[in-house]
């Protein structure tokens, strides 16, 4: 949708595929088909950047993982304080890269797909790629996309677009599949007692711009 809507708002957008945090190798070569392929229904092509696994792994995978976030367990805020400060360091390594490629390419503005995502920080994306653009002499749009969730989702349905369960990197596999647990122990009601006395938090050129394309989760 993000990117169908700066079309349609008339800016010329670089599509930039870079995603070394997405593990194992299969799963990016599939997410990355599948971008390739709706791109081509829009006549764009993508500019992929390098899988390469060091960087990210010295930056971000050293802040260690997985923190899951369940609902009312005592290690709720702690959990959610080290993923915070994990996807943070994500969201900075891709977006300067994709910062960077706005100045190869010619591109005074700097945009992401990764806001349209409920499961993901939005103030600390926002916040990312206004720091990498400004690190490279860029303007963020700053779109917060997050309106648009459910039509992405009806629209990749329809497509029959495939739709991971993980945000991608191996601590986010791990944490997804422990939220989805603690959700069924919830709904059938196994989860008394588990809970912590303190409980969380709950959770119930001008108009031309590289937009970085990182996948969202769809649990
Ligand atoms: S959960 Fe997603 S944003 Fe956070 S570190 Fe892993 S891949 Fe990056």
């Amino acid at each position: 949708m993000p990117l169908e809507s700066l079309l349609g708002d008339g800016w010329q957008v670089v599509p930039y595929f870079y995603n070394p945090n997405i593990q194992p190798r299969e799963e990016y070569d599939r997410r990355l088909d599948v971008w390739r392929a709706f791109l081509d229904e829009l006549g764009l092509s993508s500019v992929v950047g390098p899988y390469d696994s060091g960087p990210w792994d010295e930056k971000v995978g050293s802040l260690g993982g997985p923190y899951p976030l369940v609902p009312g367990m005592p290690d709720y805020q702690t959990n959610q304080k080290a993923r915070l400060k994990r996807c943070r360091a994500c969201y900075g390594l891709r977006l300067e890269s994709a910062a960077s490629l706005a100045g190869e390419a010619g591109c005074r503005y700097l945009d992401t797909t990764l806001t349209i995502s409920p499961y993901q920080f939005t103030h600390e994306v926002l916040d990312a790629l206004g720091s990498a653009a400004a690190l490279l002499g860029k303007e963020s749009l700053g779109n917060d996309w997050h309106g648009r969730y459910p039509l992405s989702v009806q629209r990749s349905r329809a497509l029959g677009m495939y739709r991971q369960n993980y945000c991608g990197c191996r601590f986010s596999e791990q944490e997804a599949r422990i939220e989805r647990q603690a959700r069924r122990r919830e709904e059938r009601g196994e989860m008394r007692g588990e809970r912590g006395e303190l409980g969380g938090e709950g959770e119930s050129w001008e108009r031309r711009v590289v937009c970085e394309a990182t996948w969202v989760n769809q649990c």
